[in-house]
């Protein structure tokens, strides 16, 4: 998957079935979706593939056992079978794991017990694993830093874990493996319409400066927290449909919370869920759900934010966690659509949205990673039907395998074999070799610095400080890969360093 090739297809083809505006879960969905009913394909996304929402979740491939106990049967049964399909078409990328919810009273015990095995049972076929109790021995075993005191027991049960943006790219390069054309910084910026229909789209290309222009028979809006920015461009006058709300996460070393167990705390003090899950040899603490009236694509943790997880990981397990102990923290906006103005985001639903405007713009938001698939399956329907095209073929997404990691292994096998000094570490006490760096340019359209340490590897996520100490390396590499000179590289990680003061907790 190379960049240019993507955008010399975007100038040679006429017209596009269908134009995704987004290049998050949803948008990467739709785009794989659409080119294997046999769309002519083209995604367009403003920075790298997953820098929104999608490189910033907890990790979660979850029914959402929360919404469970909101009542909402219907999301979490379609949750958790999308789960089930995710698991077995991206099985390198994904994994099972085990959540215990600690209990402290006779009554909890009960509710969480039935709670958990009913959301078991609602998997079917496709469960991970049975939900039992634990004795409260049996729950220190699992949680060895679990906070002792009024501990009555547990409740061990499965859900997933993923590496969002990873599968952002591993959706990118199926998508393209099956003809689609993606491009990563690439802008939209407006419509074209014929009698207030959408017949093409106006791009910017962020990298080259570059206008341009395609013809489009339908068009997705997968947008995210800016769905409402897009919906602007296409009528000024319509209807503000996403309510964002800011989750953040805490990124510890697992001296503080060992073993392979997740922690789940279903009610913390404002009513949310909190996580503990170990995660890459880390472990991530999340996440809080703040109403903002303001969208970055790179928002900021608040003060209060962080005392609040801090606070309770550290009631519920033995150890004390300060600020200088957090490796990193990393943010997201959730898009959530819009209730009345008095409703909690806490309340507001996670199930998706679809609207199909006037001109034919066919926006989706809402949902969640684990829904992605659907959504784009919902979104590909739609556009398909109202561009009247009834030729194309019926969705094949729930068996299709995402990702091509043994052909990865397998090629950088091959340049190790050719050149050993790319089997080097790109930092002493993480394993990301200059092969995976090397990999990610080539075939992965990692174009910067920060798109290879915040999303091909995890590294900003994981260690914020040893990201900082990798970037020269990783720019001079990649300033080789991509034929840029010394100073593009100098320039590159001038802006990785002043970003990545936003994952550090001073
Ligand atoms: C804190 C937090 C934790 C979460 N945890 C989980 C979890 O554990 N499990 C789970 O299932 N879900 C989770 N979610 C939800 C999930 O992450 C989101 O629902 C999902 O990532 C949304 O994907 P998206 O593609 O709709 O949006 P995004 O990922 O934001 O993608 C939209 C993209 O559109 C691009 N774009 C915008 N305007 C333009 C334009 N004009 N031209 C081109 N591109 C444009 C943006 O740059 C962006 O990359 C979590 C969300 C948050 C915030």
């Amino acid at each position: 998957m190379n960049r240019s090739t993507m955008l010399a297809a975007a100038l040679q083809q006429q017209e596009f079935d269908v134009v995704i505006i987004g290049g998050g879960a949803t948008g990467l969905g739709a785009a794989l979706d659409a080119a294997t009913r046999g769309c002519s394909t083209l995604l367009v996304e403003q920075f790298d593939f997953g820098k929104g929402t999608s490189s910033r979740s907890t990790k979660l491939v979850h029914g959402g056992v929360r919404y469970l106990a909101q009542g909402n049967i219907k999301l979490v049964r379609e949750a958790l079978r999308e789960r089930g399909f995710l698991l077995k078409n991206a099985p390198t990328l994904t994994s099972t794991q085990p959540f215990v919810v600690p209990v402290f009273g006779w009554w909890e015990k009960i509710y969480y017990t039935l709670g958990l095995m009913f959301y078991d049972l609602m998997s079917g076929k496709l469960s991970l694993g049975k939900t039992h109790y634990l004795n409260k021995k049996q729950t220190i075993q699992h949680l060895p830093t679990i906070n002792p005191r009024k501990l009555k027991g547990g409740i061990l049960y499965y859900d997933g874990q993923f590496n969002d943006s990873a599968l952002c790219a591993a959706l990118a390069v199926t998508a393209a493996a099956k003809g689609a054309v993606l491009l990563n910084y690439t802008k939209a910026t407006g419509f074209i319409k014929e009698k207030g229909i959408i017949t093409g789209v106006q791009l910017e290309d962020q990298l080259g400066g570059r206008q341009l222009t395609v013809k489009a028979k339908a068009v997705i809006n997968a947008t995210g927290v800016f769905t409402d920015a897009v919906l602007n461009m296409d009528e000024d006058s319509h209807d503000v449909i996403v309510a964002p709300s800011q989750g953040i996460h805490l990124v510890i070393d697992p001296v503080f919370f060992p073993g392979k167990d997740a922690l789940m705390i279903p009610k913390t003090d404002d009513g949310r869920v909190l996580f503990a899950v170990p995660w890459q040899n880390k472990v991530v603490l999340g996440t809080t759900d703040t109403p903002v009236d303001t969208i970055e694509i790179e928002p900021r943790p608040l003060g209060e934010e962080i005392e609040f997880i801090l606070e309770h990981f550290n009631r519920y397990t033995s150890a004390t966690v300060r600020r200088s102990d957090v490796q990193s923290v990393f943010v997201g906006l959730r898009p959530l659509v819009r209730a009345n103005e008095n409703a909690s985001t806490a309340l507001l639903s996670r199930d998706h949205t679809l609207v199909v405007a006037p001109s034919r713009l066919v926006t989706i938001t809402g949902g969640k990673w684990t829904t992605y698939r659907k959504m784009a399956e919902d979104a590909v329907n739609n556009a398909l039907f109202v561009s009247k095209q009834k030729d194309k073929s019926p969705c094949i997404t729930r068996e299709l395998p995402i990702g091509n990691d043994a052909e990865k292994q397998c090629m950088m096998q091959e340049w190790i074999a050719a050149q050993p000094a790319l089997a080097a570490r790109l930092h002493p006490a993480y394993p990301f070799t200059r092969a995976e760096l090397v990999y990610a340019v080539r075939n992965e359209m990692a174009m910067t610095v920060e798109d290879f340490l915040a999303r091909r590897i995890r590294l900003l996520f994981l260690d914020a400080r040893a990201a900082v100490a990798t970037a020269p390396a990783v720019a001079e590499i990649m300033a080789a890969e991509l034929h840029q000179p010394d100073s593009w590289a100098s320039e590159q990680v001038n802006l990785f360093n002043e970003l990545a003061q936003q994952y550090i907790l001073a």
